[in-house]
């Protein structure tokens, strides 16, 4: 974040920093903690807002499956809800996040700048190792959201998408974003993250958040938690609780495999007579089973 903020300093906060004497209020310098507070408060809600919505946008147009907005538990004006409820959330959750950006600029990470520091395969190790913690981390905290003396609070909200599009990706309450976000802050304490790499792998997991709500399941490796998982999630609500990979669902009991149906794009389609194959038996499954929309 270092990096982006010297970018920020450097074209645009230092003009507007200066001008503040204008009104008689002090010129802080790069390195003053309001000053580096504030800046990153801006970065990281304008960032935040501007990668949701450039890549949602993309994900919507270039691979979202429009049928699903066809499906009966698709709401009425539902991609207008999941972009008010985001860019509602985004100010609180950037807010949050700043004590964290702030620990990081001001050298108490481990993050490190140049490559050679601990060499190239330790770089490639580090994406690795950066995915296998991260996954571990959001699989037991998004498990634990869904306790039942929290679910009806925080992550409920992100629940309201039975069939969710890619603007649903941080269509969130607010400390349910931030607390899902935490494994990717947390990452760079605990062991040396080149900055470089991990500016790219942060974007790419915003971007990864997108690609598991666009309904467009490209893959049925059985080790990816792909678009196809997270649908079984939002549908039944008590399984694949992971980000990248199954593992820690098959380890925690509860994986689930997306069926055949939902992978079946024909089958997925709605009819002129209403529904058919798997979109029929998953709204019938739903109304069958109705503690599945309930806080499990
Ligand atoms: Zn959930
Ligand atoms: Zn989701």
């Amino acid at each position: 974040m270092d990096y982006v903020l010297w970018i920020a300093d450097e074209y645009a906060f230092d003009v507007i920093y200066s001008s503040f004497s204008y009104l008689g209020l002090p010129n802080l310098a790069r390195d003053d903690m309001l000053r580096q507070s504030c800046s990153l408060l801006c970065i990281s809600g304008f960032g935040a807002y501007a990668i949701y919505m450039i890549f949602s946008t993309i994900s919507f147009y270039l691979f979202f499956d429009k049928n699903l907005m066809k499906h009966p538990r698709f709401l009425k004006n539902q991609i207008q809800q999941e972009i008010k409820m985001a860019t509602d959330s985004i100010p609180t959750m950037a807010l949050l996040t700043v004590p964290v950006f702030l620990l990081e600029v001001r050298g108490y990470s481990q993050l490190y700048e140049n490559v050679e520091e601990h060499g190239w395969p330790y770089l490639f190790l580090s994406v690795f190792a950066f995915l296998f913690a991260t996954d571990f981390g959001i699989y037991w905290i998004h498990r634990g959201l869904h306790h039942r003396g929290i679910y009806a609070y925080i992550h409920k909200s992100h629940h309201k998408w039975i069939v969710p599009t890619p603007y649903a990706s941080i269509a969130f309450h607010p400390v349910d974003g931030w607390a899902l976000s935490l494994p990717y802050h947390i990452c760079v304490f605990l062991f040396p993250m080149n900055k470089s790499l991990y500016l790219a792998l942060f974007i790419f997991v915003q971007v990864w958040s997108i690609l598991i709500h666009d309904g467009k399941y490209l893959t049925k490796d059985p080790v990816i938690n792909s678009a196809a998982h997270h649908t079984v999630h939002h549908l039944y609500l008590n399984s694949n609780y992971g980000q990248y990979f199954t593992l820690w669902d098959r380890l925690g009991g509860s994986y689930r495999k997306p069926t055949e149906e939902i992978y079946n794009i024909e089958s997925r389609s709605p009819t002129k007579n209403g529904l058919s194959g798997a979109a029929e038996h998953e709204a019938s499954t739903l109304k069958s089973k109705p503690a599945l929309l309930k806080s499990p």
